[in-house]
């Protein structure tokens, strides 16, 4: 395929697509990266990234993923403003049953999403291996002369008819959620993957504020966790240029409205007054905005019978998951730092055709985010997809009880959010001794009163 061979092609410039690039550039002499929308050179909305203005918190894990392809990135981002917070310590966190104690159990990157966005593409975009190709939206596939695989795609320049084809060794769409390659695939005669989708009906809607100053504050965030019972939660984080984000979330007959006075009445309803409390006083900085559409969404290309070499799909254009959990931009950085590792020292000529090995790397850095999104999801009653069998409504029990454990006991807690995190896969719950803690804390009840008690103090 000659000079194609040391060129690669990333659809998207968005946490995933720019982490990709910076994996790819390991091992390809270039590496274009096409985006849509024209990126500007500094933080700000886009109309390809819509879900920008509601709350993007960042797993430590991701950060770390992050941190190993972009070195220097989290020293950069703290500079600019974003918090590392350490989760759920700096947290007032009510859980489906009470408070959280405030122990050390795993770490939050808060900031815009513009910043996070802006500032990974602007520390990419100074490798000289990477090319940022802005305004270009890829309408489809080129297929290899052979037709099993892919050679490149075809872009056109936002506002014109103009189309030309890009070539490449190797393609990678992370193109996000409105992804159309199982289109552009089956256009080549692929059949379209299998699809698992499961839809609890989460809307959301955030502002930016100003807090008052206080010396009394001993928390840095709050999050009022949802529950079948009370289908209404809330965050406030704290972000960059001393403003915090607001967000509610719920869903069923509670997704929270965006007008002025509906959303404060919102944030009052809440099982807790603290978030109340906190933005009474406050200045909203802006009009809030809704999101809708929050499913989760897996689209098995890792399991197509016939997969086209020199092709992978990445990011939420995978795998998306249920907002609520923070897991997108996490398992996202995870595939990249996946892709690079298993790229180690190959030749560029050989990944076009290990591409459904690479296709099984990226897929399986999902499975554990999309077992607990799912499986939380599965709790609400009118939750869309197929319905929770015998094994999972035992989980949700045992599970129950693990929250309940964790309100009381720190080293459940530290598990717990170690788990969230991304930091210890779901089995860290089910280990003897983790167990052990949660059968000696059997008898703590699992139902939340409907107001809670106080929170705790930082310890
Ligand atoms: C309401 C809401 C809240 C969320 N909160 C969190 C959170 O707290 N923590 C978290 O980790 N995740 C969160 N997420 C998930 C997170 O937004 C996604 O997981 C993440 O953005 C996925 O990154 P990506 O790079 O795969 O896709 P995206 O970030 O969506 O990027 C896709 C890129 O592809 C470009 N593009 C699309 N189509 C084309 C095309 N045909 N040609 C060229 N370019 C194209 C777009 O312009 C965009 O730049 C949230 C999501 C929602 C909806």
């Amino acid at each position: 395929m000659g000079d194609v061979d040391d060129h690669a092609i990333v659809i998207g410039a968005g946490v995933t697509g720019v982490l990709t690039a910076r994996a790819l550039a390991r091992r390809f002499a270039r590496v274009t990266v096409v985006d849509r929308d024209t990126l500007r050179p500094e933080p700000a909305f886009r109309p390809g990234l819509p879900q920008s203005p509601q709350i993007h918190a960042f797993w430590k894990r991701g950060v770390d993923c992050a941190e190993y392809l972009l070195p220097g990135l989290t020293r950069d981002l703290a500079d600019r403003g974003a918090h590392l917070l350490v989760v759920p310590r700096d947290f007032l966190w009510l859980s489906p049953v009470g408070w959280f104690p405030r122990v050390s159990g795993t770490g939050d990157l808060t900031c815009s999403r513009p910043l996070l966005d802006w500032l990974l593409r602007h520390r990419a975009d100074a490798d000289p291996r990477i090319e940022f190709l802005q305004d270009s939206l890829v309408t489809g596939l080129v297929a290899t002369p052979g037709g099993d695989g892919v050679q490149g795609v075809r872009v056109r320049t936002t506002g014109s008819d103009d189309s030309r084809v890009l070539t490449a060794g190797l393609v990678a769409d992370a193109s996000g959620r409105r992804s159309e390659a199982t289109k552009w695939l089956t256009e080549l005669g692929y059949a379209a993957p299998s699809v698992e989708r499961y839809d609890a009906g989460f809307g959301y809607s955030s502002r930016y504020y100003k807090l008052p100053d206080s010396a009394e504050r001993d928390w840095k965030a709050i999050y009022i966790q949802t529950s079948p019972s009370m289908p209404r939660g809330a965050a406030l984080v704290p972000v960059e240029g001393g403003r915090w984000m607001a967000t509610l979330m719920g869903c069923g007959d509670h997704v929270p409205p965006t007008k002025d006075d509906q959303f404060l009445d919102y944030v009052r309803s809440l099982r807790s007054p603290v978030l109340y409390e906190a933005l009474r006083e406050a200045e909203p900085l802006s009009d809030a905005q809704a999101f809708r559409n929050t499913a989760n969404e897996w689209r098995h290309y890792e399991s197509m019978d016939r997969r086209p070499r020199g092709f992978i799909v990445l990011g939420d254009a995978l795998c998306r998951f249920n907002p609520v959990y923070g897991q997108g931009m996490t398992v996202g950085a995870m595939s990249a730092k996946a892709i690079a590792d298993a790229i180690d020292g190959m030749d560029p000529t050989r990944i076009h055709d290990d591409s459904p090995r690479l296709q099984r790397v990226a897929a399986a850095q999902s499975a554990d985010a999309w077992a607990l999104a799912t499986g939380e999801d599965l709790r609400f009653p009118w939750t869309r997809g197929r319905p929770p069998g015998a094994k999972v409504k035992l989980l949700h029990q045992y599970m129950s009880h693990v929250v309940a454990a964790g309100n009381v006991d720190a080293s459940t807690c530290r598990t717990i959010f170690q788990v969230f995190g991304m930091t210890a896969p779901p089995t860290a719950l089910f280990k003897p001794s983790s167990v052990a803690r949660v059968l000696s804390h059997w008898r703590t009840p699992t139902t939340p009163s409907p107001q809670a008690a106080a929170p705790p103090p930082r310890v």
